[in-house]
């Protein structure tokens, strides 16, 4: 179900724009206003709701760290298992990871190896609240598939357009944002 331009409007104007945060030149979208809206972050909630109920998913899978807020209120909502992927170094059983390049530098995300049940072929969700370059989640995605389940789709609330990180996922997974920002 596609959403109407108006709850569109509302869950875009609860989002903060912070400029020049965490440095000069960015412009960092801060969510903890849509969280606090309780209107706004409702009518999300009930978009993905609707529009992932049929996708027949056995797990939502979240990015560190707001991506753990939005994955696991859906995968409540949708009856199954939340999965963190985390930074390096969080996860505290045995875990598979993936390293990606960051504008200057490497970072790494890591999944826990037993993360979907050792159910081969399950069907996972993965979420985050904003694409930007691609990598956090090209990473995250890879790390889903190299356990052994299936990246069904990737889901933002905020795509950034201009960054070029939606085309580099779609070559991945099929990509869903809310609200694209050019
Ligand atoms: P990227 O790997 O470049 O797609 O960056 C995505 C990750 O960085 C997500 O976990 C976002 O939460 C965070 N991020 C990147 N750019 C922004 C921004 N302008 N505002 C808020 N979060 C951002």
């Amino acid at each position: 179900m596609s959403l109407s331009e108006q709850d569109r409007r509302i869950i875009e104007n609860a989002i903060r724009d912070i400029p020049d945060f965490p440095k000069p030149g960015i412009v960092f979208k801060d969510i903890t206003t849509l969280l606090n809206d309780k209107e706004a972050f409702g009518i999300l909630m009930n978009h993905l709701h609707v529009r992932y109920g049929g996708h027949a998913l056995d797990y939502v899978a979240g990015i560190d760290a707001r991506g753990f807020i939005f994955g696991a209120a859906l995968a409540q909502m949708l009856g199954i298992g939340f999965v963190p992927i985390r930074k390096k170094g969080k996860l505290p059983y045995t875990t598979v990871s993936e390293k990606y390049a960051l504008e200057y530098g490497v970072d790494e995300v890591e999944i826990h190896i037993d993360a979907f049940g050792g159910k081969n072929g399950a069907r996972v969700l993965l979420i985050d609240d904003l694409i930007a370059t691609g990598g956090t989640a090209v990473a995250a995605a890879n790390l889903i598939e190299k356990i052994g389940a299936e990246c069904v789709e990737a889901c933002f609330i905020l795509g950034l357009e201009a960054l070029g990180g939606i085309e580099k996922l779609t070559e991945v997974t099929p990509v869903y944002a809310v609200i694209g920002v050019d």
